[in-house]
């Protein structure tokens, strides 16, 4: 997984290598599909969410620049997989999920798998996570129609945010930066995210009345 999927497609970053390298992805997908787990690709976990592709995971925790003291907002928990990659490149990280079943799983696993700085909250992440705010990061697991507001606002001075951006069929990735004299603004390459469904995001049903 490492020399084929991330450091063939230029991944860089050391220490995003060694942590991709580390974090047992098997732990995270359905028992089912264990022998799937390294494979190059999302895979479906419940509420017909999926677990993010291996290598978009570490181009979005790349991108994101961590250098280890940084507290990180992650909106879409889905498995708690990406979670536990951005929590071994940085100091602490809230991550917040609309369904809270995945919330509860995720959490649950985190817990038993010894990551010991994610805080799993339940709700909109489209409207951040304020009561911890600012963010030094952010990164959002799936894609909306635009850039939600309130993350911009809840990003530190020098902040990253990583969001996928476009229509529910195909989006680009794209980073944020905010400098003290704007948001500067590059594009990551063409993605595919399930939605991001919320105040800030794309239209749906709330999550109780789905189960
Ligand atoms: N990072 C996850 C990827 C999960 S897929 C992993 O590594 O497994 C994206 C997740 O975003 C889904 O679980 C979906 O339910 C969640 N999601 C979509 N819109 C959301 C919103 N507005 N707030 C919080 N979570 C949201």
């Amino acid at each position: 997984m490492i020399a084929e999927q991330l450091r063939r497609r230029n991944i860089r970053d050391e220490r995003v290598l060694q942590v991709m390298a580390r974090v047992q992805r098997h732990r995270f997908v359905p028992e089912a599909l264990t022998e799937q787990a390294y494979s190059d690709n999302a895979l479906p976990i419940a509420e017909q969410q999926t677990i993010s592709q291996p290598f978009i995971v570490a181009l979005t925790a790349e991108a994101l620049m961590l250098q280890g003291d940084e507290r990180v907002l992650e909106i879409g928990t889905g498995s708690g997989y990406a979670a536990a990659v951005l929590s071994l490149l940085t100091r602490e990280v809230w991550t917040i999920e609309r369904f809270r079943s995945l919330a509860e799983t995720a959490a649950a696993r985190l817990h038993a798998e010894g990551y010991t700085n994610v805080h799993v909250g339940i709700g909109d992440g489209t409207a951040g996570w304020p009561e911890h705010a600012p963010y030094d990061a952010i990164a959002v697991a799936a894609a909306g129609p635009h850039i939600p507001q309130s993350l911009i606002e809840q990003l530190a001075m020098g902040g990253r945010l990583v969001i996928p951006v476009g229509s529910r069929e195909e989006q680009q990735l794209v980073r944020i930066v905010r400098m003290p004299d704007g948001l500067r603004q590059d594009r990551l390459g063409p993605v595919r995210f399930v939605p991001l469904v919320g105040q800030e995001g794309w239209a749906g049903e709330p999550p109780a009345q789905q189960r």
